[in-house]
């Protein structure tokens, strides 16, 4: 037993989801991830359960942890009451804080989740706003949305609900300060704010600089894609 099992079976969401697991892998059969990705809960289970820091490393380096949707079909099904989505998250917060995020591909696009929905919810109390949903990273959305989206303002005005009103519908909501201290009160004392930080430290380690991880951030603003950036 090493260091990073140590510091996993510290973390208050392993000891909810792990009561040892029988690696009968009802888990992956009922798991939608499992489904379409090189994913299996039954197979991060038994790493774990084996308490061998090297493999657990390597997990954490790995795109795995990061395909979890957190939809707890394993928890309602699992013959032992474990619950993978729970171990999923104390593997993920391990990854971020030691940065081995940055050594996958899906990790490393923390970066966009904690620019966007992390740094959403302490601006506005919103994870995604309208503006973030841009024609180029949805563009299932189709031709409608792509109007609404270079149109916004003024169609808002046309239909009496301007931009950034508070208690205005939606995503264009502004929350009242005092709320939006406690949030930001919230994110700071359970340790989501020094998590942000580590997704920054960690991309900059592994990309060489400020710079590289700022071209990282454009190429998936421009091109909807974070695969485009290339790493050297
Ligand atoms: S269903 Fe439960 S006991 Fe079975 S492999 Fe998954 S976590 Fe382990
Ligand atoms: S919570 Fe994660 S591991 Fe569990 S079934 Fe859903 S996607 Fe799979």
């Amino acid at each position: 037993m090493g260091k990073l099992f140590n510091e996993l079976k510290q973390d208050i969401l392993y000891q909810h989801g792990m009561n040892a697991c029988l690696n009968c892998g009802v888990c992956t059969a009922v798991c939608p991830a499992a489904e379409f990705n090189d994913y299996s809960p039954r197979e991060v289970m038994n790493i774990v359960q084996s308490e061998d820091d090297e493999l657990i490393e390597e997990l954490l380096k790995s795109d795995k942890i990061w395909y979890c949707g957190q939809c707890f079909s394993c928890k309602t099904r699992c013959p032992r009451g474990n619950s993978v989505a729970s171990v999923i998250l104390a593997l993920r917060r391990l990854a971020i804080h030691y940065g081995y995020f940055a050594e996958s591909e899906k990790g490393r696009q923390q970066l966009i989740a904690k620019r966007v929905f992390g740094e959403n919810m302490l601006k506005r109390g919103y994870t995604l706003l309208a503006q973030n949903i841009s024609p180029s990273h949805f563009p299932e959305l189709g031709e409608n949305w792509e109007y609404y989206y270079d149109h916004m303002r003024e169609m808002r005005e046309w239909w009496g609900v301007p931009m950034d009103l508070e208690n205005s519908p939606g995503s264009h909501r502004m929350i009242p300060e005092q709320d939006m201290e406690e949030v930001r009160t919230i994110y700071q004392k359970t340790g989501a704010v020094s998590l942000m930080d580590a997704v920054e430290k960690g991309m900059e380690k592994k990309l060489g600089s400020k710079a590289e991880v700022e071209k990282y951030w454009q190429t998936w603003l421009e091109t909807g894609d974070s695969r485009n950036y290339e790493i050297k």
